[in-house]
């Protein structure tokens, strides 16, 4: 786009006089007018580019501007914009096939949505009127989207605002060694407590209660949270003693974050039912879904099932879900996701953790990374509280001001901040970003004690 700063100031001047914004005070914001962008790069009216780091809102998962998706948008906009759910179409069909297709286990049908939070409302729907069962157990530090259902599952201060108190939803903890709610002191220790812990509350809440455990297999805004070896299999085991379905929440580790197609293919577990949104076409369209297992599709052969949307599996939403699967297997992309996590962006934060005090861990795998900043290194005060009031962010927002004057945009959240990057990012460009973060991590070093 032409650069042009009296356009900006017009945009800046209809989004505050108009745009509502997510989770904002709305007089406490400042959003940048954002004029087009190509790979892992945006760009503003006014000439200056960012680096991607955060891929959007860690959905872009191939980049911006793919030419094969603006292709098929343009393509399948041509030829039919929009269909009821109730007909069947060559996009929605195809979709569903190949997402079934790189699916694990027997999660061989698609119900679509148009994001994340939908999906996982879909996946609880079934999953309670497949056991009879009402309560759903959720973990602490996650995510599952903002609708009435879905905050109630999320486990962070995000949901307290929200929390009706009447969602038949119980919390428990998750295993975090770093930030060990069971005082462990190794990852073995940590995973047998967390699973001990699990165990007591299906008990206490009543196993004939619950229709289904959900977790992210890898906890995303949460903090990037890796799951000790064996733990979510021991899951599953659990699950299946006590007739409790699995939700695996992939809305953010699917196709190709963790640097396989799904985070649970890096173990192996085959959830019951499975979420996806935001990586599925890159967010190029809205679109999300819920991977449903024969037992559960079973449910509903002779009886309806009791729930739907207008644009379920809306024709452009599929035809750029198609593109981008496609786009990402001949392009190699997961593969790349999993090298670039392993011999780039893995050492090169772990690097950055050894020349900066205020880096208290270093966790993540594929282009899915945290850097979580403390004050203290042996004491692990976070650098900011959970929680915070928004003055206290002062200093993590003072870090991301520091990326942004020098061209690079991470993701950050509460005490940390998230390096979320397309899965196609080029090793120069990871190196380009390190390099910033390098120099932005002087400003939290300086609250260090
Ligand atoms: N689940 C997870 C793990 C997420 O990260 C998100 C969004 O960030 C959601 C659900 C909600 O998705 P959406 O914002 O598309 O409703």
């Amino acid at each position: 786009a032409a650069e042009s700063p009296q356009r900006a100031e017009e945009i800046r001047a209809a989004d505050r006089a108009h745009v509502f914004h997510s989770w904002s005070a709305q007089r406490h914001i400042d959003p940048l007018p954002v004029a087009g962008g190509k790979g892992s790069y945006f760009w503003d009216h006014e000439g200056r580019s960012y680096l991607d780091l955060a891929s959007q809102f860690v959905n872009l998962n191939i980049g911006h501007g793919h030419p094969a998706v603006i292709e098929a948008v343009e393509r399948q906009a041509r030829q039919l914009c929009t269909v009821a759910p109730t007909f069947a179409s060559e996009p929605r069909g195809t979709a569903a096939r190949l997402i079934s297709d790189l699916a694990p286990g027997d999660l061989d049908r698609v119900f679509f949505t148009n994001g994340g939070a939908e999906a996982n409302e879909h996946a609880v729907r079934m999953a309670r009127l497949t056991t009879g069962r009402p309560k759903i157990l959720a973990a602490y530090r996650s995510y599952h989207g903002a609708t009435a259902t879905t905050i109630n599952l999320t486990g962070d201060p995000r949901r307290w605002p929200s929390d009706n108190g009447t969602a038949g939803v119980a919390h428990f903890f998750g295993p975090f060694l770093y930030r060990s709610p069971f005082h462990a002191t190794t990852e073995r220790e940590e995973c047998e407590r967390a699973l001990d812990h699990l165990e007591s509350t299906i008990v206490m809440e009543g196993p004939s209660t619950i229709a289904a455990v959900i977790i992210e297999p890898v906890v995303g805004t949460g903090g990037v949270i890796v799951p000790p070896e064996g733990y979510l299999a021991s899951v599953r085991e659990l699950c299946d003693e006590h007739g409790i379905l699995m939700i695996a929440d992939e809305v953010m580790t699917g196709f190709g974050r963790t640097g396989s197609w799904f985070a649970v293919d890096n173990w192996g577990v085959k959830p019951d039912l499975l979420t996806f949104a935001k990586g599925v076409n890159s967010g190029y369209v809205p679109l999300g879904g819920v991977l449903i297992s024969e037992r559960v599709a079973a449910q509903f052969d002779d009886r309806p099932y009791p729930g739907g949307l207008t644009y379920s599996g809306h024709p452009l939403a599929c035809a750029a879900a198609v593109a981008t699967l496609e786009a990402m297997a001949a392009e190699g992309m997961v593969e790349h996701a999993a090298w670039l996590g392993e011999h780039v962006l893995g050492p090169g934060l772990r690097e950055l953790a050894e020349r900066h005090p205020s880096v208290g861990e270093v966790r993540g795998l594929g282009v899915m990374w945290a850097l979580e900043l403390v004050r203290d290194r042996d004491s692990r005060e976070m650098l900011v509280p959970y929680a915070a009031a928004p003055a206290d962010a002062e200093p993590v927002n003072q870090v991301m001001a520091a990326c942004r004057k020098r061209g690079v945009w991470p993701f950050a959240t509460a005490n940390r901040i998230h390096v979320v990057p397309p899965c196609n990012l080029s090793e120069a460009e990871a190196r380009d970003g390190l390099a910033v973060l390098d120099e932005a991590l002087c400003v939290a070093d300086a609250y260090t004690t």
